[in-house]
């Protein structure tokens, strides 16, 4: 197979096929300039709308042999085998390129899956062996490779004109897409920013050092410590710490949604996934730094400078952390580092995971004349050789406390131990909840004795918080969050999702509003916990979905699509999916109801 990128502008196109695969091809044609004329007795209703609008030419009959002769590229889409061997046939001996979907036997040209970021064009393909493979590694990419690369590839072409109008020597113009590239573009985390006026201004000027002078260097340093103003708007850079809460997205506060929405950049924890706005513009440089509880694949050191380095370049940016950003989750530390750089920064608190988990675990952390006080604590110290920080021995003594750890499962057994060393009662109820306030919340309770036992049998993984005290058994009569008749659905619905999201998400389901065409936010947001169904209204949605089938949190065996009307059903069956289930009644009680049944 021979790689070539065609320029169809103007070239007439036939596409043989009226069904969503036909209409697929076309719409790309279109998108590319193509004239094209589509030949199919019958044909969905979109392809009737273009005709309407006159994009396409739509001849509503049978292929007749050899018309494809009088075409550049020819495609078929039939479900009919015959029509399409016959198109091929015709279109090969006339020396046409023609594509059969699905039929690699037919093919005298294949169409890689792409991604695209402005008039950067990435391409992958297997010669049509292996589709599951190719479709795989888009979604991958499609992830990797962030919305910022529009507007980097638009300033590297009018990098690549400014440098070609000094008609420079080869070696000289090599050497300054070399200082574009470089200075540009981190490989490591796929990720490009687009260079400053004067930076551009730097590498064009006939006295740009040549690489290992030092001049470059000494360039960085001089701004250090100062809060940068962005020459074009005046406009200093501003980091702003905000709380993403413990994981439902309702928790978020409004400021801190504020502040997002109009970020220009978002450094966001893993632990924080799903407190990213859905609807976050998808041009927003979107940064995940990973981080998870117990481990920190970025060093605190480099998301301290990369947080720095944005706000440096003027731009609004949102450091997004799990729960409160001072409550165990090295805000301090990151705002320190930002105060030493003379960077401008605020703090957005936000709900932390110590005080509403236990509420959604049915646990209220204080309590009348049973809880005066509660201990946010991290259990992490636990482990440490030189000798415990909490001193477990007088938290052990106070009946009247309630102990909520933070990664604590791990050391759990530790806890229990030294507690029960300081003359903690054994029989103290306490907790343990894991991913609490989400569709995936699972709550342990027990005696403090028995609790690592619990925990272990339960197979509990972080993030996960202890509770510890006399409030714990209030779960018995409080626990209302998993009493909802929806509670451990997490269901995909395209926004606006109307009463109908809104119902869903009051009978406990948490719900994805996904805004279509789907932004890298919500893409984030889609694979941090498993789906287990989504709502669909139109064909349109589910193409859209089909889309993200390979993203991660989607287990084609588990996910139901749930279908509001029989053509979007018919749509998900064509495509493969599995729990295809068709509702005849769209109104929400109708909807719920057969969710409840399941
Ligand atoms: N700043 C965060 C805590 C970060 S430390 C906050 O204020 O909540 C990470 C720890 O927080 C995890 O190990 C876990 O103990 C706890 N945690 C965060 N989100 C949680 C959740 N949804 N369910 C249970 N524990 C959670």
């Amino acid at each position: 197979m021979y790689p070539v990128t065609l320029n169809v502008t103007g070239r007439r196109c036939l596409v043989v096929g009226g069904g969503w695969v036909a209409l697929r091809k076309v719409e790309g044609l279109i998108a590319e300039g193509a004239q094209v004329t589509v030949v199919t007795p019958e044909a969905v209703e979109p392809l009737a709308t273009l005709q309407k609008d006159q994009a396409i030419a739509l001849e509503k009959r049978a292929y007749q042999s050899g018309e494809a002769a009088a075409f550049s590229l020819v495609f078929a889409a039939t479900d009919d085998r015959e029509v399409n061997r016959r198109v091929s046939e015709d279109a090969a001996s006339a020396g046409v390129w023609v594509n059969v979907a699905d039929d690699p036997a037919l093919c005298t040209f294949h169409l890689p899956a792409r991604v695209r970021r402005g008039s950067l064009q990435l391409s992958i393909a297997s010669g049509g062996e292996s589709p599951f493979v190719v479709r795989r590694l888009r979604a991958f990419l499609e992830r990797r490779f962030g919305p910022e690369w529009t507007a980097w590839i638009e300033a590297a072409g009018r990098f690549r004109g400014a440098v070609r109008a000094l008609g420079l020597p080869r070696d000289e113009m090599e050497r300054r897409y070399d200082l574009f590239f470089d200075s540009t573009v981190d490989t490591r985390q796929i990720r490009a920013r687009v260079p400053a006026a004067e930076e551009l201004a730097g590498w064009l000027s006939p006295d740009t050092e040549k690489p290992g002078s030092g001049r470059a260097e000494n360039g960085k340093g001089s701004q250090a410590g100062v809060a940068s103003l962005d020459r074009a708007t005046g406009r200093a850079g501003l980091v702003s710490l905000v709380g993403g809460g413990p994981g439902d997205a309702g928790l978020l506060t409004l400021r801190g949604r504020q502040r997002l929405m109009s970020a220009e950049a978002v450094v966001y924890d893993r632990l924080a996934a799903t407190a990213l706005p859905c609807d976050l513009p998808a041009n927003v440089g979107l940064h995940c730094v990973g981080k998870e509880a117990g481990h920190h694949p970025v060093p605190q050191e480099e998301i301290n400078a990369l947080l720095v380095r944005l706000a440096r370049e003027g731009k609004r940016v949102v450091r997004l952390k799990g729960g409160d950003p001072y409550v165990f989750g090295r805000g301090g530390e990151e705002a320190e580092a930002l105060a030493a750089a003379g960077v401008l920064f605020e703090v957005v608190p936000g709900v932390t995971s110590g005080i509403a988990v236990p509420a959604y675990a049915g646990v209220p952390p204080t309590h009348r004349q049973e809880a005066v006080r509660v201990t946010l604590l991290t259990a992490h110290e636990s482990k440490k050789e030189e000798g415990p920080q909490v001193r477990w021995d007088l938290l052990a003594a106070d009946p009247h406390a309630t102990l909520v750890g933070y990664m604590g499962v791990t050391s759990l057994p530790h806890v229990v131990e030294r507690l029960i060393a300081g003359g903690m009662n054994r029989l103290t109820p306490a907790a343990v909840v894991e991913r609490g306030t989400t569709s995936a919340q699972r709550v342990i309770r027990s005696t403090l004795a028995e609790l690592p036992a619990a925990v272990e049998r339960a197979r509990i993984e972080p993030p996960a918080l202890f509770i510890i005290g006399t409030v714990v058994r209030h779960a018995d009569t409080m626990d209302w969050f998993g009493k909802r008749p929806l509670s451990g659905e997490r269901l995909v619905i395209a926004s606006p999702g109307g009463d109908l999201g809104t119902e869903l998400d009051m009978c406990g389901a948490e719900v994805v509003e996904l805004p279509l065409p789907v932004t890298p936010a919500a893409r984030v947001v889609l694979g941090a916990l498993p789906l287990t169904g989504c709502v669909l209204r139109s064909p349109a949605e589910v193409d859209a979905l089909d889309e993200e089938r390979d993203g991660p949190g989607w287990d084609a065996s588990k996910v139901v699509a749930w279908c509001l009307r029989p053509a979007a059903a018919e749509r998900a069956r064509l495509l493969g999916w599995r729990n295809v289930v068709h509702l005849p009644d769209e109104k929400p009680g109708a909807v719920i109801r057969a969710m409840v049944r399941g």
